[in-house]
């Protein structure tokens, strides 16, 4: 089966073209500037080069139809028509309470995902519209809906209740749901295979550290715990977002800095992280590179950035009773040996070490802890849009 994989925002779409069976990527894209002047797709074929193409996308419907365009081009494409695209995998956000797995849209998913938006008002209504874009342009395939929030959504009551009033709960559903769950999920059981072991006979604590960085304790196959929480500005401090702080700081800003509660989420999520602390940039390789040539604040934004993840580690393995295999994804969690390696020099006591010879890892599935440690530390690289195709060809089959 050929499945169309969508990740759509309110301006941006990306796609990926996947065949289940092989699991090849036939083809990726973006398309950028949607509904604005001067938008374009960015398409590259499998093999081959990426060609870029100015076109109008007045909104997502034109996005999906040129999508459409480039996957079947005579020159470009790497389908002869819309017939050889079996279903569409979407990823979603949020799904509140609603979504515990995948399913297949209907029209009431359409309105339970509709209900969500409120949780999260700058993705959910973006992914609803794409969905509504392919229902257009492609009536009659099939469409499934893969959320961001539905792994965690095995967590307990006591890992996902904030210290406030419960009426905030029952009115408003204000609990931790966190996200990257199909990362999370991909992830920890991709690290159990690689041991030639099954999941459920693992405690597993995966850190997701990319622009957007979140941490998960994986229990015998479930998620009991993380680190983002009713948004993905909880947790562990990001490229731009600040993580967990003191929330009467908020307040104490807005006074001194006389801004409003929505200016100070922006600058939450947008203008703190690493990038706040350090001056220099979001973009590891960038501090990393400052910290070598001395920067002060760069190596302060290092260091706090990599004892903010090993508390979280030390927290899941307590969480668990203790952890067998930790494992490091995303964008910098496969790249970055430093970041991996500073963190593992707190996790002597858990019997964690990281042996430096095998450290050298960019991007690639590695063990990289020392022979006979009593915990695996790995590097697991992370593909959520393959996870979201397996999860669609298997619901639509
Ligand atoms: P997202 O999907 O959240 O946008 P990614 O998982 O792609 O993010 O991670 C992007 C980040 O990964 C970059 O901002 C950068 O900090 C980091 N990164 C990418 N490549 C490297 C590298 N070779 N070394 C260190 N960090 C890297």
């Amino acid at each position: 089966m050929n499945i169309l994989v969508i990740n759509c925002g309110s301006s941006s779409l990306k796609y990926q073209l996947i065949n289940s069976e092989s699991e090849a990527v036939l083809a990726k894209g973006l398309c950028e500037r949607i509904g604005m002047e001067g938008s374009c797709i960015k398409h590259t074929p499998s093999g081959k080069d990426k060609v870029t193409k100015e076109t109008p996308m007045p909104d997502h419907t034109y996005a999906i139809q040129a999508v459409i365009d480039a996957l079947t081009d005579a020159e470009h494409g790497v389908v002869k028509s819309l017939s050889e695209i079996d279903a569409v995998g979407h990823r979603i956000v949020h799904g509140g309470e609603k979504f515990a797995k995948s399913v297949v849209i209907t029209d009431e998913v359409l309105d339970a995902i509709a209900e969500c938006n409120d949780l999260a008002p700058l993705h959910n209504p973006a992914n609803l519209i794409g969905i509504n874009a392919c229902k257009k342009i492609m009536p009659g395939v099939p469409m499934v809906a893969v959320f961001d929030t539905a792994f965690h959504q095995t967590m307990p009551e006591k890992a996902y209740m904030y210290g406030l009033p419960y009426e905030y709960y029952e009115k408003y559903k204000v609990r931790r749901y966190g996200f990257h769950g199909t990362s999370h999920d991909f992830v920890s059981a991709r690290a159990a295979e690689i041991l030639g072991k099954t999941r459920e006979d693992l405690k597993i604590i995966v850190c997701h550290l990319g622009n957007g960085a979140s941490i998960s304790a994986v229990d015998h196959g479930k998620c009991v715990d993380t680190s983002m929480g009713l948004t993905p500005l909880e947790g562990l401090i990001m490229g731009t977002r600040c993580g967990d702080i003191d929330p009467a700081i908020i307040e104490f800003i807005a006074k001194k800095e006389n801004l409003s509660i929505s200016e100070i989420n922006t600058i939450m999520n947008k203008k703190s992280g690493v990038e706040g602390m350090s001056k220099v940039s979001s973009d590891f390789r960038d501090l990393s590179a400052a910290m070598d040539q001395g920067n002060a604040l760069a190596k302060m934004a290092l260091e706090t950035y990599t004892y903010r993840v090993a508390k979280y580690i030390g927290a899941y393995a307590a969480a668990m009773n203790g952890v067998d295999v930790i494992a490091f994804t995303a964008g910098i969690g496969e790249n970055d040996g430093r970041v991996r390696s500073m963190t593992g020099k707190y996790l002597g006591y858990l019997g964690a070490s990281i042996d430096e010879s095998k450290n050298n890892v960019h991007g690639d599935e590695a063990i990289i802890s020392n022979e006979g440690d009593k915990v695996t530390v790995m590097v697991v690289p992370t593909n959520e849009e393959l996870a979201i195709a397996r999860q669609t060809a298997s619901l639509v089959k």
